[in-house]
């Protein structure tokens, strides 16, 4: 087999944040494979110049409108052209001048630009869990449709991913993806009434974006990965199962209708998803830590309290019923992790706004797009007139 690698241009959409940082040291460190064509940003404009002197991309957006003079004069002696505003991340998401986009955003603001580059074929290396949660069914039929790859980087689904490789014609029985439980394990509600933003932004084991370390603490994050997984790899509700497994060394894994239990490890180092997600189907060496099975570490299972962490409930029986509801759960999910991180709201509060707001807006069995954008609108008004923000 050869080991040719084909040079590819990489777009990051959210490049700033957690995962596109990360992702710009993976291409960083391997310059002859991977450069940087597009880089977007919300606000944080100073970083955005920074990687973008950098890296030297042809494009930069701003979302912020109000940042784009700083950004047009910090990079006026280059070439790079520069965008700003939220329509901007669509057009550059549909120029053809890149050959893979790094959907690393966060929440539904992803969306858009995902459609726009699966609609010019580009392969897409999936961050923005909340594309799929949203509107998983159009998202993927489109995929199917342009025959464009989407390779997941959230690491449960990597390590799915990863272990499907040469199992096509082979029949899953259930995906098993792991949850470290956050920095909340074992606790209950008379303890998490009182919990404030600073302890919550504490994760054992990952450095992540505000957000996803909430939706973590309240085990959102797994409800809304177990419908990111039933959209990757077509499965139905009852295929996949969530199991707590604090070390966070195995990933996920895979059982086959054999019985057979496939799984993937490896420390917890976001860097690894990114780069087999970028490289696929080939793998980079690297010199990120090894796993030592040598040091005395103990891989420990027990099922989630979803007495205590009700999110759970709630992301599986949207996962259940289907339509706009997890779409409705994660547009209720962003406004109460927002009002938490403002310190507007408690934390066991932002499972009641999730509840009554999935009560509230009307089902859609089967929604058009725009009727996604319509329930997802509707559901962040409805939640946000609750706490009256
Ligand atoms: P982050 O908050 O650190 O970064 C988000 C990025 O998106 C930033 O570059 C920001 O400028 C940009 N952004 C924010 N709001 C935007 C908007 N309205 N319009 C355009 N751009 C906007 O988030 P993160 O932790 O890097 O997570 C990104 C995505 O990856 C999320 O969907 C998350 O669930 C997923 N993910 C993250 C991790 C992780 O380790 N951080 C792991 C798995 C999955
Ligand atoms: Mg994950």
């Amino acid at each position: 087999m050869s080991n040719s690698f084909v040079h590819r241009r990489i777009a990051i959409f959210g490049s700033t944040g957690s995962i596109g940082t990360q992702a710009l040291e993976v291409i960083a460190a391997n310059p002859d494979k991977f450069s940087v064509e597009i880089l977007t940003a919300q606000s944080n404009d100073e970083l955005l110049v920074k990687q973008a002197l950098k890296f030297q991309p042809n494009i930069v957006v701003i979302g912020d409108d109000r940042k784009y003079e700083a950004v047009k004069q910090a990079l006026s002696h280059t070439h790079i052209k520069v965008f700003a505003g939220a329509k901007s991340l669509e057009e550059v998401a549909s120029m053809d001048c890149y050959d893979m986009m790094l959907a690393a955003i966060v929440g539904f603001a992803g969306l858009r630009p995902v459609l726009c580059a699966l609609d010019i074929g580009k392969p897409i290396a999936l961050a923005n869990k909340e594309t799929l949660v949203v509107a998983g069914d159009i998202v993927m039929k489109k995929a199917v449709e342009k025959r464009v790859p989407i390779i997941p980087v959230d690491s449960e689904h990597s390590a799915i991913f990863q272990c499907l490789v040469g199992e096509t014609r082979n029949k899953i029985e259930k995906v098993i993806l792991t949850a470290s439980g956050g920095p909340f394990l074992g606790r209950k509600p008379n303890y998490l009434v009182n919990v404030k933003r600073d302890h919550a932004l504490q994760h054992p084991n990952w450095q992540m974006g505000a957000k996803i370390t909430v939706d973590s603490a309240t085990l959102m994050n797994k409800g809304l990965e177990m419908i990111e997984a039933r959209w990757l790899f077509d499965l139905g509700p009852e295929q996949v199962q969530v199991i707590i497994h604090p070390q966070s060394i195995i990933h996920s894994m895979v059982q086959f209708d054999d019985g057979s239990i496939k799984a993937q490890l490896g420390l917890p180092d976001m860097k690894l998803p990114i780069q087999y997600a970028l490289a696929f189907p080939q793998r980079i060496p690297n010199d990120f830590p090894r796993f030592n099975f040598k040091n005395p570490c103990q891989l420990t299972f027990e099922d989630p309290d979803t007495k205590t962490f009700r999110n759970l409930v709630l992301a599986t029986e949207a996962l259940y019923k289907g339509g706009n509801q997890p779409c409705v759960l994660n547009a209720a999910n962003e406004i109460a992790v927002y009002a938490f991180l403002r310190n507007r709201i408690g934390f066991l509060d932002m499972t009641d706004l999730i509840e009554r707001t999935l009560e509230h807006v009307p089902m859609i069995e089967s929604p058009t797009l725009e009727e996604y954008f319509e329930s997802d609108g509707e559901a962040r008004n409805f939640a946000a007139s609750l706490i009256k923000l």
